[in-house]
């Protein structure tokens, strides 16, 4: 299987780095070169730990990243079975990049998105290939998490659902199945959690690392509520917070005001060296 990702952040490198790792060929897209400078990096970084941690002979590492094309030219994925696009959370955005890739690719490409929760059906309809648009989410880390949530759109076949479940399944993780709704399962119950845990910390009613632990000791989570919100990027996380308003017109999903004005702050989280914490 020929497979292309598209967008090298946060998410396009982890997904790169499982499907490479899996033994598959990618071509890894994005349209900014040094983004694709610093997925290399982060992939080699991963791939080392990952590869000392299981006392694995370290000069294997370049047979993984040689699975890898990275590339700024979009056309080398005209003859790909599946693209899986990872850019920006961004709904007109993702319809443009859509409607781009179903003129250049072959009849037989599957065009999957990670979006976090936009519409499958929507973006589907920027295509004249419905019936070969799926929703393949993917969860931050992806070399360590093992979901992958599959979204139908209204058109999508059994044949496209297959054949994504396939590829989920040949890089060693779980699928579930999710029917077309605003942030389908995960996302819709994690981003509240999120939100209040963000409401606490704009109260001034605990600290950051107060609130991540009372999340992680009482709760038992493995990462707190305001160290995920970095690790996802606090931008990522309030397009999908707001999709999930919008969506939904209920003010029990009102944004936080602290992720918005984080975000203007320029404050991203992890990607841009501070959020809630500081990474610098
Ligand atoms: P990011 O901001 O880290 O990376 C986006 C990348 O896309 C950047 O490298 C950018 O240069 C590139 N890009 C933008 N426009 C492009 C174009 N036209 N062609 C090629 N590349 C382009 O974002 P991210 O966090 O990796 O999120 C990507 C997608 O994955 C979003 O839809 C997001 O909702 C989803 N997602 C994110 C997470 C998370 O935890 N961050 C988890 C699951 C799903």
């Amino acid at each position: 299987m020929k497979i292309g990702v598209l967008g090298s952040g946060t998410m396009g490198n982890g997904i790169a780095q499982a499907l490479a790792y899996a033994g598959l060929k990618v071509v890894l897209c994005d349209i900014d070169q040094q983004k694709l400078s610093q997925a290399s990096d982060t992939i080699h970084r991963n791939l080392t730990r990952i590869f000392k941690k299981q006392e694995k002979d370290l000069s294997e590492i370049n047979m993984v990243i040689d699975n890898i094309i990275f590339t700024t030219d979009k056309q080398v994925l005209s003859d790909h079975d599946v693209i899986i696009e990872a850019i920006v959370e961004n709904m007109e955005v993702k319809k443009r990049i859509f409607a781009e890739l179903d003129a250049l690719c072959e009849e037989k490409t599957i065009i999957a998105s990670n979006t976090s929760g936009l519409s499958i059906t929507e973006l589907a309809g920027a295509t004249s290939r419905a019936d070969r648009i799926i929703g393949m989410h993917f969860f931050n880390p992806v070399p360590i998490m093992k979901l992958v949530e599959l979204i139908r759109g209204s058109q999508t076949t059994d044949a496209t659902y297959e054949r994504a479940k396939e590829l989920v399944s040949l890089i060693g993780k779980e699928s579930i199945s999710v029917l077309d709704a605003p942030l389908f399962i995960v996302n819709r119950i994690l981003v509240p959690m999120l939100n209040e845990a963000m409401f606490v910390y704009g109260e001034g009613i605990a600290t950051a690392e107060d609130i991540d632990k009372g999340m992680m000791l009482g709760a038992n989570h493995p990462i707190g509520p305001l160290a995920l919100a970095d690790l996802i990027g606090l931008d990522t996380l309030l397009s999908v917070a707001e999709t999930l308003f919008q969506e939904t017109g209920d003010s029990k999903y009102r944004v936080p005001p602290i992720l918005k004005k984080q975000v203007r702050a320029g404050n991203l989280g992890r990607k841009s060296g501070k959020g809630f914490y500081d990474y610098k």
